[in-house]
């Protein structure tokens, strides 16, 4: 059983087909939990309006099929903390699982900071995009260096380096020495050598499976994985105990 910690699923989750097409795809690969955020647009800095949205879509698809999706609360830090701890603690409520940060305020900016220290207090851990693109980033685009600064002024906290950090190499090495930094090998095209560096560098208690779904596909993600010699037991790490461990979730009956 694989699990999938990084994807957006934008069926609308009222239209039942589209949302059980998408996870009986996800179920040819052996991936039966997906942990979803975002709603049907990816905006770059929501409103609360905007925000209410697209964690009101998440919990229509964890509301829906509770048996295979979980849910992130997204949140926009420049809406201020009172505002984000409020949607936090509604999503919470109604059965999200962790906190999704995406491209609104660089990761080590202080509005971020009371979001992770209530995600500290609540053990819950923290999606953040990450990425370095050639042409520049957007303004308030995480880097792996972002990440890296936030893990150490919080090692308590747990975070999820989407990405790898999208140029892995860089990614991989800007967070070596942060424990408590998780990267996932979500988006991009399946290249040689992702996984192979992160099992070197950080060993396979750190990695985990995403796949930017259904922005990605599922194939072209497990590809990434499928490709790597390694023993069954990191494999497994990798694909499902880790994820398990980290978003604490519920061993199947
Ligand atoms: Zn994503």
């Amino acid at each position: 059983m694989i699990i999938d910690v990084h994807c957006h699923i934008m069926d609308d989750p009222a239209d039942r087909a589209a949302v059980d097409r998408t996870l009986e795809l996800a179920g040819r690969f052996d991936i039966q939990r997906l942990i979803t955020s975002m709603g049907k647009d990816l905006i770059v800095a929501p409103s609360p309006e905007q925000i209410r949205q697209a964690n009101d879509h998440v919990l229509a698809l964890v509301k829906g099929w509770s048996d295979r999706i979980s849910g992130y609360c997204y949140l926009n830090p420049r809406l201020g903390r009172d505002a984000c701890l409020d949607e936090l603690h509604r999503c919470l409520d109604a059965g999200c699982i962790a906190i999704k940060l995406w491209v609104a305020c660089a990761c080590d900016q202080p509005e971020v900071f009371p979001i992770v220290e209530r995600a500290i207090d609540l053990d819950i851990p923290i999606l953040q995009h990450t990425w370095v693109k050639t042409g520049g980033n957007m303004p308030d685009e995480s880097t792996p260096l972002h990440m890296a600064r936030l893990a150490q002024r919080y090692p308590q906290a747990k975070l999820v380096m989407a990405h790898c950090g999208g140029a892995w190499e860089y990614g991989i090495k800007a967070v070596r020495n942060c424990p408590n930094v998780y990267p996932d090998v979500s988006g991009g095209n399946p290249t040689q050598g992702l996984l192979e560096m992160a099992l070197r560098d950080l060993g396979p208690k750190r990695i985990l499976f995403g796949t930017d779904a259904t922005l990605r596909s599922f194939a072209s993600q497990l590809a990434k994985v499928d490709a790597v010699k390694m023993p069954a037991r990191a494999r497994r790490l990798v694909l499902h105990d880790n994820a398990m461990r980290l978003f604490n979730l519920p061993k199947p009956a």
